[in-house]
């Protein structure tokens, strides 16, 4: 786990898989990140708590580098991104994409492709696999998240709970240093939720570095490692989920949690 620096923010250790220093980011004159700086240390699960509007979605699509920071640094798998000194060369921000991948709210399936074409296509299409060894890998990650035998449906024939499913077999498949999943259970019906969050564990089991954005505190609580609070734009609380969840230090935190119960 990284240590925590006395300053309160975190240093990088030899295991750190992603870290974020100092991240700013505004549309027109929102401040929507305002300096955020964390690390997230190899195998280990982040969830990210914070009210709407709090900037999570924002800092997930920095670290995917869908959304460009004004200024700070962000490091994926040693690849480093220096925001703070003008645009960053576009090869390596893609070569930095490369290592993460990433769980949408809406699923963002391809609606005209098989489970497995949805799932062999960045094989393929991105890191240039032959379609025999993609499919194998595609077989191996949908059989991670409990959808052997759905190979050849196509998304419209599947729940919302199938559909993250096989999302998250999307992401897996890629064998990325790291998951951003953003709140991939808030688009679904209340009895699919739990099967994406078991499979949610299980992937986090097998030692998948991931970075949860959620409102769901249960999860938050059994499966992290840390959890952050986030609020305007900041960090407001951020340590092991006994400590943030269970004894949240400031008022903020503790408004947000009774929302939630
Ligand atoms: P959260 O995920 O915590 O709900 P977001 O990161 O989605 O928060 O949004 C934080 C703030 O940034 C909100 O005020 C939102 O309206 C604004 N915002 C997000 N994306 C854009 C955008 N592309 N253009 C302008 N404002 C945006």
């Amino acid at each position: 786990m990284a240590e925590l620096s006395a300053a309160g923010g975190t240093k990088p250790t030899e295991s750190t898989v992603v870290s974020v220093q100092g991240l700013k980011k505004s549309f027109g004159k929102t401040e929507v990140l305002k300096d955020v700086s964390f690390d997230v240390s190899q195998g280990q699960v982040l969830s990210i708590l914070g009210p709407s509007g709090s900037g999570k979605t924002t800092m997930l699509r920095c670290i995917n580098a869908l959304e460009r920071p004004d200024s700070g640094v962000i490091s994926v798998d040693g690849i480093s991104l220096d925001y703070g000194q003008g645009k960053p060369r576009f090869r390596d921000v893609l070569r930095q994409r490369r290592h993460t991948a990433m769980v949408f709210q809406h699923y963002n399936l391809f609606k005209n492709k098989t489970v497995l074409h949805n799932v062999t296509e960045g094989l393929t299409v991105v890191q240039r696999k032959k379609s025999e060894e993609a499919d194998a890998i595609a077989r191996d990650a949908l059989e991670a998240v409990g959808m052997t035998g759905f190979e050849d449906r196509y998304p419209s024939h599947l729940s919302g709970g199938q559909q993250q499913r096989v999302s998250i077999a999307r992401a897996l498949a890629l064998n990325p240093s790291v998951i951003l999943f953003d709140e991939p259970t808030s688009a679904l019906d209340p009895e699919r939720v739990n099967e994406v969050l078991k499979t949610m564990k299980d992937i986090a089991a097998r030692g998948v570095t991931m970075i949860v954005v959620t409102h769901e505190i249960r999860f938050a609580r059994a499966v992290s490692d840390t959890v952050i609070f986030m609020d305007c734009g900041r960090i407001v609380e951020h340590g092991a989920p006994q400590q943030v969840i269970d004894h949240p230090q400031t008022e903020r935190l503790q408004e947000f949690l009774n929302s939630l119960a």
